[in-house]
């Protein structure tokens, strides 16, 4: 990247009134059969033109044609029954009903490959494309056939370097894996979680990132904050591990968050996306407030290595609110790009 502070969303982005239900995961679609695909097409290449006039730089889909960034995956894989559904609770924290593992889960057509292309054919920014990761998707899932958390990661993994080498070739210059899922199970990430992930992104030449949040913000997920104490350390227990992996790009939550930000030290020599864009308020970041998370980051975060972006997705805010929140984003890189450029 050869923009200092190149800006991004973390990924999806809230869909058109006329295509899904606003401000709700799992919308059900408004549209059926050929409407609905030309109707995702629409939707895409308006969420790029919104990314374009708020000024962001590495653009994405904002997952228009998705209903959910794990589920809709896994729906297009065999192996997986999604009418006999199972409740479990996701990441120890809300129940949600998901589908059955049956047998061998395997890829038989490319999934998100002709959306990646066709966002390529329609901007000649830099493109990131989000996947989920390995242990993510098992975490979304009730496993009736491996029996094993490591064992159905590892098939999902080698799941996931397909597509992706996939989308590489179709011109994504930067394959992203949400892994909420590393801010819960420490243990798993570090015997077995970022070697899976390494897996998943075994030859490509493009480059990588791994997203790790808190997730979205959504009441499950900002009532769990409220029990994780004063300082959220939890990226202590996986950042050593995760800076002498391959990954290239590490996406983390910071705007607004309390996570002390000195832990940016233990990834030091990685890019960086460092959210500084709360996706859990309505309230509008001011340009000051995101140029002094971004500053904060600085200590820790080579200024050619830090690339500002939001704290999750902002599927389920309101459309209005996302389009401002990205707005500030590239006003606050603005003024710190400033700042640096003038000091040299
Ligand atoms: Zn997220």
């Amino acid at each position: 990247m050869k923009k200092l502070l190149p800006t991004s969303s973390a990924g999806s982005l809230p869909k058109p009134l006329w295509l899904a239900e606003p401000e709700t995961l799992w919308s059900p679609w408004k549209l059926e059969g050929d409407t609905l695909e030309r109707g995702k097409r629409d939707a895409l290449k308006l969420a790029l033109h919104e990314q374009t006039m708020a000024g962001i730089d590495i653009v994405s889909d904002g997952e228009q044609s998705r209903q959910h960034f794990v589920t809709t995956f896994i729906e297009h894989l065999s192996g997986v029954d999604f009418k006999h559904r199972k409740t479990v609770t996701i990441r120890n924290r809300y129940d949600a009903s998901v589908p059955t593992v049956i047998g061998p889960v395997s890829r038989s057509k490319p999934v998100f490959v002709a959306d990646a292309k066709f966002l390529r054919s329609q901007t000649s920014k830099p493109i990131k494309w989000a996947l989920p990761g390995p242990m993510t998707m098992i975490d979304t899932l009730f496993d009736d056939y491996y029996h094993s958390r490591e064992k159905l990661a590892w098939e999902f993994a080698k799941i996931l370097n397909l597509e992706a080498k996939e989308l590489e070739a179709a011109g994504v210059d930067i394959i992203q894996f949400d892994e909420p899922a590393f801010n819960v199970f420490f243990d798993e990430v570090n015997n077995w979680g970022i070697a899976c992930l390494e897996r998943a992104i075994e030859g490509l030449k493009c480059e990588t990132a791994v997203h790790i949040c808190y997730g979205y913000g959504i009441k499950a997920n900002t009532d769990w904050k409220k029990t994780l104490g004063s300082e959220w350390r939890q990226y202590e227990a996986i950042f050593p591990k995760l800076q002498k992996s391959k990954i290239d790009i590490i996406s983390l939550e910071c705007h607004n968050s309390r996570v002390p930000i000195e832990l940016l030290e233990l990834v030091r020599g990685k890019k960086v996306m460092v959210g500084a864009i709360d996706v859990a308020t309505n309230t509008i970041e001011t340009p000051e407030e995101v140029a002094a998370t971004l500053r904060q980051a600085l200590h820790y975060v080579d200024a050619d290595k830090l690339y500002p972006c939001t704290n999750c997705g902002m599927a389920p805010l309101s459309h209005d609110v996302a389009i401002q929140k990205l707005k500030a984003l590239h006003a606050g890189a603005e003024l710190v790009r400033q700042e640096l450029t003038s000091n040299h």
